[in-house]
């Protein structure tokens, strides 16, 4: 992913945030999955008066890529609503390792810069297809 690629994905999350269904939490959180195919399969967060039924953006982003027939992705920009880049959670990391094991994850607020890591650095120990 060149600089110009990662702006422009982090550009794409942010205006997907915007459109976070987050009536509860007031936490909105957007995502901008890059395809091989090219397509960037923007995500937000879509939670629920039952809590236990809200989305996170990053399995939205994945739900729709896959539902869409793309299954391998070169890239996720991650936008949420912390004043300094964030961490995806836990499940939205276990989802992602299914699709691609060291998939780069580009983490960022609102405004600012953004950093780059990837889902081996956030989750090393990934459980896959192979420890079944
Ligand atoms: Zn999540």
């Amino acid at each position: 992913m060149t600089r110009a690629e990662c702006d422009a994905l982090v550009v794409r999350a942010r205006a997907a945030r915007q459109r976070a269904y987050a009536p509860y939490s007031k936490y909105l959180v957007g995502a901008a999955l890059l395809g091989v195919d090219g397509v960037i399969y923007e995500g937000c967060n879509v939670e629920n008066a039952s809590y236990g039924g809200t989305i996170c953006a990053e399995r939205t982003a994945v739900v729709r890529a896959v539902a869409s027939g793309c299954r391998e992705f070169r890239a996720i920009a991650i936008t949420t609503s912390s004043p300094k880049p964030a961490p995806p959670c836990g499940f939205c990391l276990q989802v992602m390792s299914e699709f691609a094991s060291d998939l780069p994850i580009i983490l960022s607020a609102p405004k600012g810069a953004w950093k780059l890591t990837s889902i081996r650095k956030l989750l090393p120990m990934a459980f896959v297809k192979k420890d079944l």
